[in-house]
């Protein structure tokens, strides 16, 4: 047990920073208000850029692109325009972006989402990085129609896998021992944390709890920093 988890940590400290994105997956409907990926799908979208012409931000699979290349050793965040793994994608969609990565052992790939159990009936390749968006430990229903926080803990808590991420940006206020407590348990090899980017004034924690809660992150786990900036009402 003891030289597994040697082995665990050690296998963690070399996942890089994020090389690149693919979207052989794109669109998503869980309706975020702060979706910046939905706003850059309609500027593509009038720019005739596929499959945003044709589809806008509902689900699209792009055949073609299972064909892309990776470079050894490269960090791919998949579908960063879109839910890999929401529940409106076919299994057939997936399997078919599985099948790819299982090829590349050597490339290690991100996939996020906001819907997490659907990683508990998919065989997951040790090149991927399970990752989930957990915004806070409080539920902002009002603010997204994807499945509650309390879910995608509970779930990220039972998955077992080599390598979990969790992805809490933008940030929302939170309880900050009770997070720390989640996340610790969860035990993810990566977490980025940051702030709304868009100015969508979202009921955000002050600067000072957020480099508090960082602070106790970065004693179990491998912390990586979007935008850390003051909450836009204390300015
Ligand atoms: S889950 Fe992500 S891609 Fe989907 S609507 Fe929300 S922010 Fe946008």
């Amino acid at each position: 047990m003891e030289n597994r988890e040697v082995r665990l940590q050690d296998v963690r400290r070399k996942l890089p920073e994020i090389t690149g994105t693919w979207n052989p997956v794109t669109g998503c409907m869980h309706g975020c208000i702060y979706c910046w990926a939905r706003r850059y799908a309609e500027r593509l979208s009038k720019m005739e850029v596929e499959p945003y012409a044709e589809k806008g931000f509902q689900p699209a699979f792009i055949q073609d692109r299972l064909r892309k290349k990776f470079s050894k050793n490269s960090f791919i965040f998949v579908s960063d325009m879109g839910d890999l793994l929401g529940d409106w994608v076919p299994d057939e969609w997936i399997d078919k972006v599985l099948s790819k990565i299982k090829m590349l052992p050597h490339t290690h790939f991100l996939l996020l989402t906001k819907n997490p159990k659907r990683y508990l009936s998919i065989s997951l390749p040790d090149n991927v990085v399970a990752g989930a968006t957990i915004e806070s430990n409080r539920d902002y229903p009002n603010l997204s129609n994807a499945p509650p926080q309390g879910e995608r803990i509970e779930v990220m808590n039972k998955l077992n896998h080599v390598y979990k991420a969790l992805v809490i940006e933008p940030i929302l206020e939170f309880d900050i021992e009770e997070f720390t407590e989640i996340v610790k348990e969860i035990s993810p090899s990566l977490v980025y944390v940051g702030y709304d980017n868009y100015g969508f004034k979202l009921p955000e924690p002050t600067l000072r709890k957020t480099l508090e809660f960082i602070n106790n992150l970065s004693e179990f786990t491998d912390v990586r920093l979007g935008t850390i900036r003051k909450a836009f009402y204390e300015k």
